[in-house]
């Protein structure tokens, strides 16, 4: 990708309308753009960090025999019906129209229901399970608050997967294997140090559920850290009662320190209720109608990129971790000789033929802008390219994160870039 192609812009200005400093950041870079409060737009480089977060979930999906799939936005009343939650009154973020012939549709906020009444026709004997589904799809919620940037959208990207088991046991073991996964997940996204599995209430619909809570402090949460019995980390969610906190972990919460924290995850345990709610069975081997034991499983993608962006950035910019980051490599040439032009390019063509990603600042701008700009877009690696460097016969590069400069031989550059 070259720069001078590329049609976002860098600015220095800090949007005034945003308060929340991932959305500030994300948009002076230009990976998104904001249409309206809590509503964005991902642009080439920012859609690459969201791929790339959905491309690691994938993975650790596909481990746990998740099958992905995509479901429709638009949703039926009745679908919602059964279970009570087409009501506004009991979902209050839904946003709804109507057809032309003024049959009602609602906007997909999430499709446990819309799961469930597809999976019915196809799974009706207990051959048919163990099953569970998968998608990445954007959720529309009509949220009162949407002031934390892409932490807390209108429209926002979630992975969404549903488990159907045969009994307790098997769902358990399937709940229990989802939470290594997720744990897995945020580890390779950077974040997993500080991400705490935390028991949370089941609420109105569930039987208990787990939510994934990532120390931050944009976070709209909150948690309590302290240390278990034999000296391990541990974190309770803040609704959790103290009677729990003692009982649980033999740890006062006046012990406990209380930091800000933002939900990345969840996972829910329906048991058979929403399939006793929906009427969702399947044949055992004796010929008997049992429920389906359900689970619901969640990851905000475009929550996670907003944390990860708070929690990295420093005051020069966006910090992304390898692993998300939109393009490995910042290549900046600096001037237009045809000595730098020609070794420039050809540095480009080969760490490009060679599969690393590469951003090529071959724009005819002053060389601290294309600094600023590296920094600013939070590249992992930045390599100049200039008549000086030219003179020592080495390369300069820059690791972001640590800020660590080395000139180093062309045969060095390709292997620490993995070329
Ligand atoms: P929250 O408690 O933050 O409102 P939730 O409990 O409603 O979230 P779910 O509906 O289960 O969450 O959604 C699954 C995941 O999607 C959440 O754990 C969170 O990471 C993410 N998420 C939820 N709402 C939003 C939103 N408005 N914008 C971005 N991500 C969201
Ligand atoms: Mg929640």
């Amino acid at each position: 990708m070259r720069s001078s192609q590329l049609f976002t812009k860098t600015t220095k200005n800090v949007p005034a309308d945003e308060t929340a400093r991932n959305a500030q950041l994300l948009i002076q870079a230009g990976y998104v753009y904001k249409v309206m409060a809590g509503v964005y737009a991902f642009t080439p480089l920012g859609l690459r960090v969201v791929e790339n977060i959905k491309q690691i979930v994938r993975e650790e999906m596909d481990a746990i025999s998740g099958q992905e799939l995509i479901m429709s936005s638009l949703q039926k009343r009745s679908t919602w019906e059964a279970t009570g939650r087409w009501d506004d009154d009991v979902v209050d973020i839904w946003f709804k129209s109507k057809l032309k012939d003024g049959t009602d549709v609602g906007f997909g906020w999430s499709h446990e229901e819309a799961i469930i009444e597809m999976l019915k026709q196809y799974l009706s004997s207990y051959k048919d399970l163990p099953i569970n589904v998968y998608q990445f799809q954007t959720k529309l919620r009509n949220e009162t608050r949407a002031k934390s940037g892409i932490m807390r959208g209108r429209e926002f990207v979630m992975k969404d997967m549903y488990s159907c088991n045969l009994d307790a046991e098997q769902h358990e073991k399937f709940y229990q294997a989802t939470i290594d996964a997720y744990m897995r997940i945020y580890d390779r996204l950077g974040i997993g140090e500080d991400t705490y599995v935390t028991f949370a209430s089941g609420g109105a619909f569930t039987k208990f559920s787990h939510e994934f809570q990532t120390v931050c402090d944009a976070g709209e949460d909150s948690i309590y850290l302290g240390k278990d019995k034999n000296g391990r980390t541990i974190a309770v969610n803040e609704e959790v009662g103290d009677d729990e906190t003692l009982a649980d972990l033999g740890v006062k919460r006046e012990d406990l320190k209380k930091v800000k924290s933002a939900e990345v995850g969840n996972i829910f345990n329906f048991g058979t209720q929403k399939s006793e709610d929906t009427d969702f069975t399947f044949t055992n081997e004796q010929g008997e109608k049992q429920f389906v034991h359900l689970g619901s499983y969640g990851i905000g993608i475009t929550r996670v990129m907003g944390v990860i962006v708070e929690k990295l950035a420093d005051d020069k910019g966006l910090v992304w971790p390898e692993a998300v980051a939109p393009v490995k490599v910042y290549l900046a040439r600096l001037g237009d000789t045809p000595d730098v032009t020609d070794l420039a390019d050809n540095i480009y063509d080969e760490l490009t033929s060679k599969k690393v990603a590469v951003l090529y600042d071959d724009r005819d701008v002053r060389a601290g802008e294309k600094f600023a700009d590296a920094d600013l877009l939070g590249i992992p690696y930045r390599v100049v390219i200039s008549s000086k460097t030219i003179e020592t016969g080495s390369f300069e590069v820059k690791a972001r994160a640590s800020g660590e400069t080395q000139l180093i031989s062309r045969q060095e550059l390709m292997r620490q870039l993995g070329a």
